[in-house]
C-alpha cells in the first residue's frame, strides 16, 4: 500500500523511524525500525508500557534488560540499547526479519527432520550458553514455570515465559524459489515449501535461528491463579533448590518444540487445563499414526529421552548434541559443502 503506516510518536524514539509492528507482547509492542544516526539500519524495537506495571513487572523489566546486556551469542536475541523514559521502556535489539518460528510452522504445517535439526540444534546452543554462561541469572528465569506446565503450546493459552515456537526467531523471510512455481490451491497462495528454507535450496534461507524474550514480564502479567502460571507457586521450592532440574526444564521444552516441529502439533494437549496438567506430569503423549509413520526411530528416541518425567534420565544439554539424530549430516550442511 503506498499509504506509510502511522505509529504513535513514543517519546524518547525520535532516534528511530518506527516501519512495522513485529509483534506484541503482554506489556510490549515490537516494531521494525531504522536507526537514523546509524545510516538506517534497520532494528527491532520492544516499547514496553511501565505505566501499566506495577512495581514488582518494572522490576523484571530491569532485569530483563540485565539479562540481555550479559548475553552474546549467535543464537541469542542482542541488546543494542535501552532508552528510559518516565512512562515507557524502549528496548533496542537486533532485528531477526524472519520473525517467529511459529508462523513458519504454521505455514509449513510441519518440518522435514532436515530443517527441525537445523532449527532445534541452533536452539540448543542458545540453551547451552544460557546454562553455562548465566546459570544462576537463566535459573531465576527458569523456574518461574514447573516443566509439567510448560507444554500448553496455542497463543492464546502458553504466557509462561519459556522456549516455544513465538520466542525462537528467524534471521531471514524465507523466499519461494524463483523457478518452478507451484500450483497452488485457493487459500493455499501463503503456503511455502521446504526447499524455500534450506539455504541453497530455494534461494532464501531461514539463516540463523536465535532464541528471544528473556522477559519475565509476560509470567508475572496478571494471570489468574487458575491458569498454569499461577499454579506454579506450589512447585517453586523444590525446583529452586535443584540446578540440575532447573537446566532439565529447558530440556523438556526443546523436547516438546521439536516434538511439535516434526509433528505439527504439540505432543500434549487438552481443552481442559486440569486434563492436560495430568497428561504432561505423567508424561502421556504418543507417536500417532499417520503422522509419526515416515519419521525415523533416531527422531522419535531423542524425543523421548527429552520428554522423560524422570529428571535424572531426561538428556542434559551435552547428551542431546551428541545424539546421532543431532549429529548426522542432513541435507542442509550437505548442501553447504
Ligand atoms: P514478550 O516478553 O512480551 O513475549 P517478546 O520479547 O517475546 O515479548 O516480543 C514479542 C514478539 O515480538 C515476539 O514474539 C516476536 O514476534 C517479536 N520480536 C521480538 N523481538 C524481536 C526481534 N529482535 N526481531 C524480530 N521480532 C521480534
Ligand atoms: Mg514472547
Amino acid at each position: 500500500s503506498p499509504l506509510k503506516k502511522r505509529f504513535p510518536s513514543y517519546p524518547g524514539l525520535d532516534r528511530f523511524e518506527l516501519l512495522d509492528l513485529l509483534g506484541t507482547g503482554a506489556f510490549s509492542n515490537v516494531y521494525r525500525a531504522s536507526d537514523r544516526e546509524n545510516k538506517n539500519a534497520k532494528v527491532a524495537v520492544k516499547v514496553l508500557r511501565k505505566f501499566e506495571m506495577n512495581e514488582q513487572q518494572k522490576g523484571n523489566v530491569k532485569k530483563e534488560i540485565e539479562i540481555m546486556r550479559q548475553l552474546k551469542h549467535p543464537n541469542v536475541s542482542e541488546l543494542i540499547d535501552c532508552i528510559e523514559t518516565h512512562q515507557y521502556c524502549h528496548i533496542i535489539m537486533k532485528l531477526s526479519s524472519g520473525g517467529e518460528l511459529f508462523n513458519q510452522l504454521v505455514k509449513l504445517t510441519y518440518l522435514s527432520e532436515d530443517l527441525a535439526r537445523h532449527v532445534i540444534r541452533q536452539v540448543a546452543e542458545a540453551v547451552l550458553y544460557l546454562h553455562q554462561t548465566l546459570g544462576v541469572v537463566h535459573r531465576f528465569v527458569s523456574v518461574q514455570c514447573h516443566p509439567d506446565y510448560r507444554t500448553i503450546w496455542t497463543k492464546a493459552n502458553c504466557d509462561c515465559r519459556d522456549i516455544k515456537p513465538e520466542n525462537i526467531l528467524f534471521e531471514s523471510i524465507p523466499m519461494k524459489p524463483s523457478k518452478t512455481p507451484k500450483p497452488t490451491l485457493p487459500g493455499e497462495e501463503d503456503k511455502l515449501d521446504e526447499g524455500d528454507f534450506i539455504p541453497g535450496v530455494g534461494g532464501g534461507g531461514i539463516g540463523t535461528v536465535t532464541l528471544g524474550d528473556f522477559g519475565l514480564s509476560k509470567v508475572i502479567a496478571g494471570v489468574p491463579t487458575a491458569t498454569p502460571c499461577g499454579t506454579m507457586s506450589y512447585a517453586a521450592p523444590e525446583i529452586v533448590r535443584d540446578e540440575k532440574y532447573t537446566t532439565g526444564v529447558d530440556m523438556w521444552a526443546i523436547g516438546c518444540v521439536l516434538y511439535t516441529l516434526l509433528a505439527g502439533y504439540p505432543p500434549f494437549y487438552d481443552p481442559d487445563t486440569k486434563v492436560l496438567m495430568k497428561k504432561v506430569s505423567k508424561g502421556q503423549y504418543t507417536f500417532d499414526s499417520p503422522w509419526w509413520n515416515d519419521i525415523s526411530n533416531d527422531a522419535k528416541d531423542i524425543v523421548s529421552r527429552l520428554l522423560t518425567v524422570n529428571t535424572e534420565e531426561r538428556l542434559n544439554i551435552e547428551e542431546f548434541l551428541a545424539h546421532p539424530w543431532i549429529t548426522q549430516p542432513g541435507k542442509t550442511e550437505k548442501s553447504k559443502e
